[in-house]
């Protein structure tokens, strides 16, 4: 115990633990210290009692994806009956009624369609920024990134810039899963792999887009395997230009099983419970110093789970998410409106702060 207590204080003080250090707290630390002690980090990195969130819309740009991740029940082939590519028109009365709650960010994700290029990604983007040139784009992640570099036979730093100059605004990190490689293999062969999702996020530091990193647990990793997903973050934030924004915030999401080709064919369950996500919102908190914000995902756990996450690490409490399709179709039911979730806030003992999508203060 003597070596946990020094490795939960080497990492309250803000310094790197390495996998075998991160493997040992998580194994052998109680779920009471392992919580307060990822807490007494959030609260030298965040002295005051508040907790974020955000009013945000998820819009998807099209369920055709080429890529069929076995955890995935949100993807449809070109031709299907229930395939769709959003129109125009109704991203117009998407972002309306956006605004109408009062919102101003509409994150945009989607499948891999395997015919949509570098064009209609930016001609879209420019048209919604001409329409409502104060909507914020949260758009796409280093899947599609990648995608479409290969597709355009140009660098991922091109694509990135092509994009902003269209008007996204900024990257998630979507995608991301477990970003060791045998992982991947597993669950996404098509997608791009761990390096090259890193390597994009490196290419939107040094272009000081924000971005955030994700993890999505609970399928067929191990414990190294998260612990190793949390420090390839790490690293990658560490090396990022001084004073550019790099992730603005970690979101990890349990697997959810519910109609995917992991359950259905390969019988994997979705394994994570409450308690293993209070866990591993402590250890990522404990890991990742250099990442500013932690957020719960009350989405995919529940409101009680998410207000424990308060007191486990996190700092913030996500969106409102007016729809949120990939992750409702596997399996999550969770809603919470504006009221609904600052009231969860102080319920948790913690005082609200709605915010944008690079952690700014509105009201
Ligand atoms: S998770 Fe994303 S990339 Fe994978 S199949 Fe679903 S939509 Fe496509």
């Amino acid at each position: 115990m003597k070596h946990i207590k020094e490795l939960l204080e080497k990492a309250i003080g803000g310094e790197f633990l390495d996998i075998n250090e991160g493997r040992d707290i998580y194994l052998n630390t109680p779920d009471a210290l392992l919580f307060h002690s990822a807490h007494l980090l959030r609260n030298r990195l965040h002295p005051s009692r508040e907790v974020g969130w955000i009013i945000d819309r998820n819009v998807n740009i099209t369920n055709i994806c080429f890529s069929f991740c076995s955890f995935c029940n949100f993807c449809r082939k070109p031709g299907d009956e229930d395939a769709y590519i959003t129109s125009i028109d109704e991203y117009r009365t998407k972002i309306r009624e956006l605004y109408t709650l009062g919102g101003k960010q509409l994150l945009l994700q989607g499948g891999m369609h395997p015919k949509l290029g570098l064009d209609f990604y930016t001609k879209l983007f420019a048209q919604l920024k001409q329409e409502f040139p104060d909507l914020r784009l949260h758009a796409l992640g280093p899947p599609e990134i990648v995608h479409l570099s290969v597709m355009e036979k140009i660098s991922f730093t091109e694509v990135l810039i092509a994009l902003r100059e269209s008007g996204m605004d900024s990257l998630p990190g979507a995608g991301a899963e477990i970003l060791v490689e045998s992982i991947r293999n597993e669950i996404s062969p098509a997608k791009c792999s761990a390096e090259d999702w890193l390597e994009v996020m490196r290419a939107a530091h040094l272009l000081n887009f924000p971005t955030s990193a994700t993890m999505m647990y609970g399928h067929v990793e191990s414990l190294s395997d998260r612990i190793e997903h949390l420090i390839r973050i790490r690293e990658v934030q560490d090396q990022k230009p001084e004073g550019h924004f790099g992730f603005l915030n970690f979101i990890p999401w349990p697997f959810m099983d519910e109609g995917t080709i992991l359950k259905d064919r390969d019988g994997v369950k979705a394994s994570a419970d409450n308690r293993s996500y209070l866990r591993l919102i402590a250890i990522s908190r404990l890991m990742l110093p250099n990442i500013e914000h932690i957020q719960a995902s009350w989405l995919t756990v529940g409101k009680e789970t998410g207000q424990i996450c308060l007191h486990s690490g996190a700092n913030d409490f996500g969106s409102i998410m007016i729809e949120e399709n990939v992750v409702s179709a596997a399996g999550a039911k969770t809603s919470m409106d504006t009221e609904g979730i600052q009231q969860a806030i102080r319920e948790a003992g913690f005082e609200p702060y709605q915010r944008n999508q690079i952690f700014e203060r509105i009201s």
